[in-house]
């Protein structure tokens, strides 16, 4: 299923990622798309405000992945930026794939794509203007949960 959300500021987008946050369930997947600005690591950090999470969330710049512990949930935040082929992130990203008290969040996924499940979240964000975003998001049935309530 798709759903189309505009923003109109950042906070917004985090509010939205904060409801998915709340409705997660452990295992999922989901992949954020767009630009750089676009909002990945906003959102991201909605999701986990939403796993109740204290846990400052940025781009994990020197390091390709962050973990931020909520309630119940730990939420492993990747981002693959410039990152040039998969090699062992490979291995680490599906170590942690299906595990039911992780959920996964990636940002410039493509080069992994081939590792990612065919169910997962997926998010388009596009930069509309200064504060707002358009988000397009798209789920198979089984993750509709996540999406039906925003
Ligand atoms: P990315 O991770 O995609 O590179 P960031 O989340 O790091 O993007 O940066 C997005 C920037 O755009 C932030 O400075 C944020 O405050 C700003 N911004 C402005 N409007 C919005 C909006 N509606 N939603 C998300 N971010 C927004
Ligand atoms: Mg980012």
């Amino acid at each position: 299923m798709k759903k189309q959300i505009n923003t109109d500021k950042p906070e917004q987008t985090e509010q939205l990622a904060e409801k998915i946050g709340h409705a997660l369930r452990g295992g999922e997947v989901v992949e954020l798309v767009s630009d750089l600005g676009g909002g990945k690591t906003t959102f991201t950090r909605g999701l986990a405000r939403g796993i109740g999470s204290a846990d400052r969330v940025a781009s994990p710049t020197f390091v390709i992945s962050k973990i931020y512990k909520g309630k119940s949930l730990e939420l492993h935040h990747f981002d693959f930026y410039r990152l040039a082929d998969a090699g062992l992130m490979e291995y680490e990203l599906h170590d942690v794939l299906g595990d039911s008290g992780i959920v996964v969040v990636v940002e410039w996924g493509d080069v992994l794509a081939h590792v990612l499940p065919d169910d997962r979240l997926t998010i388009h964000l596009k930069r509309t203007g200064d504060d707002s975003r358009e988000l397009v998001l798209s789920c198979p049935e089984t993750l509709h949960y996540l999406v039906e309530n925003l």
